[in-house]
């Protein structure tokens, strides 16, 4: 058993929130691998978190539901005491025009990466707030480099579902400040997980790379990292923090 409490990372089950579940298992945390639809992944990382000595428990639950919101983490809270929230689930679409998208597209894109990160904080807050009988804890956020850059014609109402988390990062930091929660976001450049192809590019991450500033993408080891340094003790004055994991992409003076 871990001794760090229960990391639960929301879309835990592929790309980033994986290997933020995998590190975060190695560095003690018990880990809640949170998946949509794709249980095989979910239930192939618990198994090789358990074969590393690690605990961990795959939960089903669309960060975009409510009620399964709540149920994830009352599933977290039979699993042990919470101490860190990845607020990692997120969502793309195909390439669009805003004069092209529909409200429907508009109203999943805010539920899923802006509504439903708030309110996996809001579960989380009333579990970890030192003035609720709480031990305090973290959030981590995760934004995106598209909140500087605008994502125009491709999808910028997921730049602006993200550009609402990193506001609402710097406004829930101030207001937990003294209640023991730091709240921090990443701000991830081009990272090679299945997100692409998920937006119908399946090759944007190779059309794109000789354009970045490194000459290469991102890993999801690479912002897992940050993920979890900003969890930990090491970052104990960094709260309203937004760490960007972009090789120098988006990156302004
Ligand atoms: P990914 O490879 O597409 O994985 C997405 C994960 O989120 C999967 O585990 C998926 O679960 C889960 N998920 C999707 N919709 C969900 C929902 N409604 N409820 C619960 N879980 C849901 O994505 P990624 O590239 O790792 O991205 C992770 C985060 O980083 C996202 O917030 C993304 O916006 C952000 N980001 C990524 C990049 C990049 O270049 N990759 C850049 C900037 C920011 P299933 O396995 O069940 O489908």
């Amino acid at each position: 058993m871990g001794d760090r409490g229960v990391l639960l990372v929301t879309g835990g089950s592929r790309g980033i929130g994986a290997a933020v579940c995998r590190l975060g298992a190695r560095d003690g945390y018990d880990v809640v691998v949170n998946y949509a639809a794709r249980k095989d992944a979910a239930e192939a990382l618990v198994a090789e978190i358990e074969a590393g000595g690690g605990r961990a428990v795959a939960v089903r639950g669309d960060v975009g539901v409510e009620a399964d919101i709540l149920s994830l983490f009352e599933a977290a809270d039979r699993f042990g005491r919470l101490a860190v929230l990845v607020n990692n689930a997120g969502i793309v679409d195909l390439p669009q025009a805003l004069a092209d998208m529909s409200a429907a597209r508009l109203e999943r894109m805010f539920r899923v990466n802006t509504i439903g990160s708030m309110l996996c904080a809001r579960e989380a807050v009333k579990r970890m707030s030192t003035r609720r009988g709480g031990a305090g804890g973290a959030i981590v956020n995760l934004s995106s480099a598209a909140t500087k850059l605008g994502a125009a014609g491709q999808y910028v109402d997921y730049a602006a579902s993200k550009g609402a988390i990193d506001t609402f990062t710097i406004g829930l930091a101030k207001e937990l400040a003294t209640e023991g929660i730091r709240v921090t976001a990443v701000r991830p450049g081009i990272i090679e997980t299945e997100i692409h192809a998920s937006g119908g590019l399946p090759d944007r991450v190779r059309d794109i790379t000789p354009s970045l500033p490194m000459q290469r993408p991102g890993t999801a080891e690479e912002v897992a990292r940050a993920v979890l340094w900003l969890a930990s003790e090491a970052a104990s004055y960094s709260t309203g923090a937004i760490l960007d994991v972009s090789g120098a992409r988006a990156i302004l003076p």
